[in-house]
């Protein structure tokens, strides 16, 4: 009988586990997990559960298949090392585990600050444990000072202010969700936070956090010193790829996979954020930190690695974000976008950005409390549909709408 292993214990891991199974329902499979939890929702930790008061994650659908005779959950559990030559991983235990093929699901750490800079006590928000201990001090009046002003960080204000807290956020950049490159969203975003209470510092460098008066920890920035409660960080992440870089695998801001999952062993697949992987309609590779890619790249692996020579992830990376009561999409990669045309009014609460790259490609849609907007083109661009249709009328519309830039162009 096949035997399958799993590290990771995330969404990747568990569509990997379940598509893996449906696939090849007599296969065996182990999964080691570093997190003692059976896989849970993620991204519910920035949103309802800090906003919250369960003392549990929401754990994904499906997680019953843990308790079957032909899976072994070992949560709790590290895998130190990739034996290829020998098909073998090893746990921190001690203890070995057999494959015929193996998935690799195995994600991203937060990014720490150095332990020069945080001097004092910082939250991370990653994983249960962390939501846990950083929701226990969004205490009402409690002075909760974020750094970073991505997509993590500024979740975590909006549900701080939902608690009563006092916010404020401290971005190095000239802009809220800089890394997007999409000024409308930029500025969209700031104006929801400061209409909801929070105070934005852009460009300001933090130099350390160390112990203040009262308990508190003074952060000091660039512009000046602030005293905080509870001080969150928020600064990116880092793909847990040590293990398939140690074993020899090609690794490039993650573990470089092809569209059917596979990396340059044929014994061995790689799905969710850890993987660097192929945005076919963009002909670039790229890591996505998007909970929906997470799951169909599992359950591609899944299926590639139990043999269906048809298993290919080919969409567009597609991520969302909850903040108070709007929810923004991005589809596709801004940092590719050179220009935009913008549907909606971007100063009201829906709009929609598309955005081309030099070679007037549609290279990304962003939007704010424009879902639908977002279901259509994805669905056009999955089904290689022309959006000019879609978007011929709106487009007109679009000349007269803000934005800094508004090309007049086709959709394609
Ligand atoms: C707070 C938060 C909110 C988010 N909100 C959104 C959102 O709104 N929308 C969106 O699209 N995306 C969101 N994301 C991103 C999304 O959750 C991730 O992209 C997705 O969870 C990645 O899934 P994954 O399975 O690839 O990796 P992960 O979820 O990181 O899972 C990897 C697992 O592997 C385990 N592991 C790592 N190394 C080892 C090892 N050596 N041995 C054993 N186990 C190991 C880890 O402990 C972890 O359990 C959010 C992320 C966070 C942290």
């Amino acid at each position: 009988m096949e035997q399958f292993v799993i590290i990771g214990g995330g969404a990747a891991a568990h569509q990997a586990a379940r598509s893996l199974l449906q696939a090849k329902p007599q296969a065996r499979l182990a999964m080691v997990s570093q997190e003692p939890q059976l896989p849970y929702d993620r991204p519910h930790l920035s949103k309802g559960f800090l906003t919250g008061d369960s003392l549990s994650p929401a754990m994904l659908g499906g997680h019953e298949l843990y308790g079957e005779p032909r899976v072994e959950w070992l949560g709790g559990a590290s895998v130190g090392e990739i034996d290829r030559d020998n098909a073998r991983v090893h746990l921190g235990s001690g203890a070995a585990l057999a494959y015929d093929k193996l998935i690799i699901a195995t994600g991203s750490r937060a990014r720490r600050l150095p332990s020069e800079v945080a001097r004092a006590p910082v939250h991370y928000l990653r994983t249960f444990e962390d939501a846990l201990a950083l929701r226990s001090q969004l205490v009402s009046e409690a002075r909760v000072v974020i750094i970073g002003g991505g997509f993590i960080g500024l979740e975590v204000a909006a549900a701080a202010r939902q608690r009563g807290c006092r916010v404020t956020v401290i971005e190095a950049q000239a802009h809220l969700l800089a890394r997007t490159g999409c000024a409308a969203l930029s500025h969209w975003a700031q104006a929801l936070h400061v209409e909801n209470g929070v105070e934005v510092q852009l460009q300001a460098q933090v130099a350390a956090i160390e112990p203040g008066p009262l308990g508190k920890a003074r952060v000091q920035t660039s512009a000046g010193p602030v005293l905080a409660d509870v001080v969150v960080v928020g600064i990116g992440v880092q793909a847990n790829a040590e293990l398939a870089q140690a074993c020899g695998l090609d690794v490039a801001d993650g573990i470089v996979v092809d569209r059917a999952c596979a990396t340059r062993d044929p014994a061995i697949f790689a799905a969710g954020e850890v993987t660097c992987y192929p945005v076919t309609h963009l002909g670039v590779r790229t890591r996505s930190e998007s909970w929906t890619a997470a799951g169909e790249q599992g359950s591609v692996a899944g299926r590639a690695a139990a043999g269906d020579a048809a298993a290919a992830y080919g969409e567009m990376p597609w991520l969302w974000s909850d903040q108070y009561s709007s929810t923004l999409q991005c589809l596709g990669l801004p940092q590719l976008a050179g220009k935009y045309a913008y549907l909606g009014d971007v100063h009201a609460g829906q709009w929609l950005a598309l955005g081309w790259d030099d070679e007037d490609r549609l290279v990304c849609a962003i939007a704010a409390n424009r879902n639908r907007d977002i279901s259509a083109i994805r669905r056009a661009i999955k089904r290689n549909e022309p959006l000019a249709e879609l978007y011929a009328s709106a487009l007109v519309s679009a000349q007269r709408t803000t934005g800094e830039r508004t090309p007049a162009r086709r959709v394609v």
